[in-house]
This record gives structure tokens, C-alpha cells and sequence, in this order.
């Protein structure tokens, strides 16, 4: 999915005017991608001459980071609102649980568009 590397964007505009669908908007003289709307065609990535339109996968090291932040502050606020120490590893255990769903999430998902690969 594409991002806007706003430090890189001279809000050229070409991006939002060679969008198919009008995701893209220029807010303070960035660009902006509305992700509900886009397609994830490509086309803006392909168009500015900046590099500033940039791949999901840049963020893979941040997201991992964001996630485990993540999960350390609700081992608190478990810890703090349920008022056990014992809530921390329960909350932990919890959030490894939930990253297992989303890897099989995505593991049957990647199964299901390499069979619709095969089909197109
Ligand atoms: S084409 Fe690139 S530099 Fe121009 S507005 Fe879009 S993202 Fe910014
Ligand atoms: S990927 Fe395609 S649909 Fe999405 S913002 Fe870029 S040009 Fe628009």
C-alpha cells in the first residue's frame, strides 16, 4: 500500500491528477493518499518524480516496533487497572494469541490470492 514520504513531496500535484479513482488530495501542500478510496494501482508511485510516494514494506522494522510498544503499554495499563502484577504476562500472553490469528490471517490469505493467481 502506498504512503506519502512528506518530507519528499513538493506538492507538484501530478500524483492527484493522474489518480483513477481521486484518492489523493493536497492538504498544507502534501499530498494525501485516502486509503479507503485507492485501489493500490501503482500509478502515483510510478508518476512522482520524487520518490515520495513509498511501498508498505519501508515501514516493516516501524510497524514491528509500533507493535511491540504496543503491547508493552497494555501489559501496564493491565497491570495498573486490573491491580496484579500477574495481569502482565496474561495481557502478554493475550497480544501473542492475537499476532498468531492475524499470522494465519495472513498466511490463508496469501493461499487463497496464489489460487486466484492461478485462475487469472
Ligand atoms: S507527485 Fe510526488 S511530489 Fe508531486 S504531489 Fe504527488 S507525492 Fe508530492
Ligand atoms: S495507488 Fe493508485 S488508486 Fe491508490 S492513490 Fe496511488 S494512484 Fe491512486
Amino acid at each position: 500500500m502506498p504512503w506519502i514520504a512528506e518530507d519528499k513531496c513538493t506538492g507538484c500535484g501530478i500524483c492527484i491528477e493522474k489518480c483513477p479513482v481521486y484518492a489523493i488530495s493536497m492538504e498544507d501542500e502534501k499530498a494525501k493518499i485516502n486509503m479507503a478510496e485507492c485501489i493500490r494501482c501503482g500509478v502515483c508511485h510510478d508518476v512522482c518524480n520524487q520518490q515520495a510516494v513509498r511501498h508498505d514494506g519501508e515501514k516493516v522494522p516501524e510497524i514491528i516496533e509500533d507493535n511491540i510498544e504496543m503491547t508493552k503499554r497494555f501489559m501496564e495499563e493491565c497491570e495498573k487497572h486490573l491491580g496484579n502484577a500477574n495481569e502482565r504476562r496474561k495481557c502478554l500472553e493475550r497480544m501473542i494469541k492475537y499476532f498468531n490469528k492475524e499470522k494465519l490471517i495472513a498466511e490463508k490469505t496469501l493461499e487463497g490470492l496464489e489460487r486466484l493467481k492461478q485462475a487469472v
